[in-house]
């Protein structure tokens, strides 16, 4: 919504009730850890695109809204906190494969959420996960240049001719 406040919030207005936009000099991550120092917000938080209603919680904690609090809120030290609002067990059935899209995510917002984790020391800079998956980058690539000489050079051409 940030970027049509401007036009929807004065349309949206009605009377006696006057909408504005705040915190823009805020970053993502500064706005979510300010909303995670007040304490209603620990009960009342709703980020969700998918919300559910189980047991209190409302937040599906899978969606890429719920994710990228969830890791702010973690990174920032804050995450039991709000275990009334977000599922922290399907948090952690996802958490390591969103840890990993977020190193190749170039948004950002991504960009800074993942900053702020390096920071935290939730993501190594250089860690076993990142050789792991460039050395299976390369080991994919090379298949694939393989398959394309395979395919454009016959065999015939690569067997010498012989000589009469
Ligand atoms: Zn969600």
């Amino acid at each position: 919504m940030g970027h049509v406040d401007p036009i929807l919030l004065p349309l949206l207005s009605q009377h006696g009730i006057r909408l504005m936009s705040a915190g823009g000099s805020y970053t993502r991550v500064q706005k979510t850890l300010r909303v995670g120092e007040i304490p209603l917000a620990r009960r009342t938080l709703d980020v969700c695109t998918r919300p559910i209603f189980v047991d209190g919680i409302t937040n599906c904690s899978q969606c890429f809204k719920c994710k990228r609090t969830l890791i702010t809120l973690e990174a920032g030290g804050m995450i039991a906190d709000f275990s009334n609002v977000f599922d922290l067990r399907k948090w952690s059935e996802v958490r390591t494969k969103y840890l990993q899209d977020l190193t190749w995510a170039r948004d950002p917002l991504s960009q800074e959420v993942l900053g702020f984790a390096r920071d935290a020391g939730l993501i190594p800079r250089y860690g076993r996960s990142t050789k792991a998956l460039t050395r299976r980058i390369h080991s994919r690539s090379r298949a694939i240049a393989h398959q394309c000489v395979t395919r454009v050079t016959p065999k015939e051409s690569l067997t010498p001719r012989p000589r009469h």
